[in-house]
């Protein structure tokens, strides 16, 4: 068997000239343009490229963006007073608080600061507690984990009853995409630094998905055959060979899994661009929602 690739780059792009279509539409309709504010604390150079990728991003779709950089100094009354001034912007419909912070800022402070409505990365505590709640809508879902479930949907008829095994726990993927895929109905298993036999457990998934940051972890006969494979994991492997020095891959060995799965996410190129077209998304739903 040869997996399909699932083509997050393509899907995302679909995703993003949808998006761009009704924001192009509500300005003819003289509604005002959304506008999502970034808050980037120190010079963690992998934040600033996604930082900048997410600006590029709103430039492509009409978002307005504003940047906020701060030095790593910053203290956490300032970047307080920043969130909070963000909150009473009406051209600002959403705030991003790039992760990670440096240390000595208190995370979950900041992002409980975040409005609630204007929290489009979805990390705000009381988003994600209405996301572990049966019946309760966040108003925003972190936007990796609302990636994987849009590329699985457009990759199996129902998710319902399916055996999902997620490698992770993080606050920002495993968790939030664990309760996602619960939430479709899956029977979801999670797995993490301390779990027993994961090749084991692994093997028993319809969907597998990988977010654990270690480069080709998962083997292809860790793999049930014809299951579908969301590999999440962005590492840097070194390699001479390359103008960098260094290449991208994922969480998973990709050319093992490519003979065993029946469909398979990329590394570049499958989660990744969905992760910023969510962004835009969730954006773009600010904005409707503070101008109904
Ligand atoms: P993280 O916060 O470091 O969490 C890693 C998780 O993997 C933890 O739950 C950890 O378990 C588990 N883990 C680590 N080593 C393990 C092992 N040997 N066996 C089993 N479980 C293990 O990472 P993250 O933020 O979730 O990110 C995971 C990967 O996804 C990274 O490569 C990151 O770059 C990538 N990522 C990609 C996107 C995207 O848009 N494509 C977005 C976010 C992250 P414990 O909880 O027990 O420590």
């Amino acid at each position: 068997m040869t997996a399909k690739i699932i083509d997050g780059k393509k899907i995302s792009k679909e995703l993003k000239n949808e998006i761009s279509l009704k924001i192009h539409e509500r300005i003819a309709k003289g509604l005002p343009r959304p506008g999502l504010a970034t808050v980037l604390v120190g010079q963690n150079p992998a934040s600033q490229v996604y930082v900048r990728s997410k600006h590029r991003a709103c430039a492509q779709v009409g978002i307005q963006s504003y940047g906020y950089d701060l030095p790593a100094d910053a203290s956490q009354q300032e970047v307080e007073h920043l969130v909070s001034k963000l909150n009473f912007n009406p051209e600002i419909h959403g705030i991003l608080v790039q992760l990670p912070l440096p240390d000595g800022l208190d995370e979950e402070k900041l992002l409980n600061q975040v409005a609630l409505e204007k929290d489009v990365d979805g990390f705000h505590p009381v988003n994600i507690g209405r996301l572990a709640q049966k019946g309760r809508k966040p108003l925003f879902i972190p936007c990796t984990p609302s990636g994987i479930i849009y590329l699985l949907r457009r990759t199996i008829r129902s998710l319902e009853g399916k055996n999902a095994v997620v490698l992770g726990r993080s606050n920002i993927v495993g968790m939030p995409v664990s309760l996602l895929l619960l939430r479709e109905n899956a029977t979801v298993t999670i797995c993490h630094s301390r779990t027993k036999d994961i090749p084991a457990l692994s093997r028993k998934a319809d969907i597998l998905v990988a977010a654990i940051g270690k480069p080709e972890f998962v083997k292809g006969d860790w793999i049930k055959p014809g299951a579908v494979v969301i590999d999440v994991g962005v590492n840097r492997v070194d390699d001479p060979g390359s103008k960098r020095g260094y290449r991208l891959v994922g969480d998973v060995a990709f050319d093992e899994a490519l003979e065993v799965a029946s469909a398979i996410t990329p590394v570049p190129g499958g989660v990744g661009p969905m992760t910023i077209a969510m962004l835009m998304k969730n954006t773009l739903d600010a904005a409707r929602r503070s101008t109904r």
